[in-house]
């Protein structure tokens, strides 16, 4: 299964591509994950790409084209791959068509969440993420039983630098400006599913899994 999660930041992207990694057994390949690990640790692409991520703005295509054209490669994506984040823009979607078709690899589905911009604002300032397993919390709507606590395993949970209601608008303008069009791009190339993202986790999930069996 090859499969990319679009839509804003805070459409439950990251929610949706843990709980298909579990199911098909295929890596999510998050480039926000990747690059703030960078930042982390300190690494030159790291320290490039800080000052874009802290600002809201995206960091350069040619960044983020080299983390996917090598992670695409590694051995655990010979099963399919979901890809988080990733194409953001038309040059970003350009370069993984080359990079699929040097590997001979098609795309399954582009799977779309649609979420309202209050709705991805509550969501995004409600976030909260475990510092060791990576897992997603929110506040209201799927809080630890613990607060502060990664249930799964008991890692401290944060809020992304990120999450702040400025920077949070930003990148909302940022996507309408530089990601959206790519809603078009493979509703054109026909891979594209659309689904409404503001239902219940549970309910999003089910229903983009009924789309992939209707492939
Ligand atoms: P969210 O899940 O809230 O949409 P991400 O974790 O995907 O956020 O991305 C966080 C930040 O990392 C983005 O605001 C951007 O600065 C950078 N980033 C992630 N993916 C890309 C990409 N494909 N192109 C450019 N910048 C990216
Ligand atoms: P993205 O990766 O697209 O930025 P996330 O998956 O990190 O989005 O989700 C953003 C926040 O919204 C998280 O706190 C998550 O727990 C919550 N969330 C995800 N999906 C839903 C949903 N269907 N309903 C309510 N909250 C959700
Ligand atoms: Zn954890």
């Amino acid at each position: 299964m090859k499969l990319i999660l679009l839509g804003p930041p805070g459409a439950g992207k990251g929610t949706q591509a843990k709980m298909l990694m579990d199911r098909f057994g295929i890596p999510q390949i998050s480039t926000g994950d990747i690059l703030r690990a960078a930042v982390k640790e300190g690494t030159p692409m790291g320290v490039k790409a800080k000052s874009h991520m802290d600002a809201g703005g995206l960091v350069p295509d040619e960044v983020v084209v080299g983390i996917v054209r090598e992670r695409l490669q590694k051995s655990d994506c010979v099963k399919g791959f979901i890809l988080d984040g990733f194409p953001r823009t038309l040059p970003q979607a350009d370069a993984l068509n080359e990079s699929l078709v040097e590997l001979g690899k098609d795309l399954d589905a582009v799977v779309s969440l649609e979420v309202d911009v209050e709705a991805l604002v509550e969501r995004l300032t409600g976030r909260r993420t475990c510092r060791d397993c990576g897992r997603g919390y929110h506040i209201k709507f799927d809080p630890p039983a613990v607060e502060g606590k990664c249930d799964v395993c008991a890692g401290v949970l944060f809020q992304r630098d990120d999450d702040q209601e400025e920077t949070i608008r930003r990148r909302l303008d940022v996507y309408n400006d530089q990601t959206s069009p790519l809603v078009a791009y493979y509703r054109d190339a026909d891979v594209l599913v659309v689904i409404d993202g503001m239902q219940e986790m549970k309910v999003v999930q089910d229903q983009i899994l009924k789309s992939l069996q209707a492939d």
